[in-house]
């Protein structure tokens, strides 16, 4: 039952495995994305010029980006000024409040997220009820309750691979 919650919709290697066009094509035309390793490492704090340009690829086909950190701080307000996208910052993810924010802020519909943790990124997007891709970490060094938290995801992980409902990772 709560395996349900934890299941990404699609896995992929990194946020550039996911194509505009793929996006487009499936009526994707809103995504939010986790900054922290899914975006650029959490180490980081220049966005690198690979995410901006899968940015402006989005935006040139027509799809809304918009972020979303557990974060906030100077560095998270660097980086909305860096990429001039939408961000809710101190998300409080999985809980569902600033779901229900950046969704209304987007304008409804189908909004479609992307991040690097089961027990936050993808538990939070299907608590709300919304599609997610689940990507691998950028590797930078991780808050200490995320290495707490990736224990149980680990355990999550073998679970949903042995009962075979583990998307297979894929470039989308
Ligand atoms: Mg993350």
């Amino acid at each position: 039952m709560f395996l349900k919650y934890v299941t990404p919709d699609y896995r992929v290697k990194s946020l550039f495995d996911i194509t505009p066009r793929w996006l487009k094509r499936n009526g994707y035309t809103k995504v939010v994305v986790d900054v922290d390793n899914t975006l650029l490492p959490r180490d980081k704090n220049l966005v690198g010029p690979r995410a901006m340009t899968w940015i402006r690829q989005c935006h040139q086909l027509g799809i809304n980006i918009a972020l979303i950190s557990n974060n906030g701080g100077d560095r998270m307000k660097g980086i909305t000024r860096q990429t001039n996208l939408g961000c809710v910052m101190r998300a409080a993810k999985p809980l569902p409040v600033a779901y229900k924010r950046l969704v209304e802020a987007m304008g409804g519909g189908k909004v479609l997220f992307v991040g690097d943790q089961l027990l936050t990124d993808v538990l939070g997007a299907k608590f709300a009820g919304h599609p997610v891709i689940w990507c691998q970490s950028l590797g930078g060094q991780e808050h200490f309750i995320t290495r707490c938290t990736r224990k149980i995801e680990k355990f999550l992980i073998n679970r949903l691979n042995a009962n075979g409902t583990m998307p297979k990772e894929r470039v989308l």
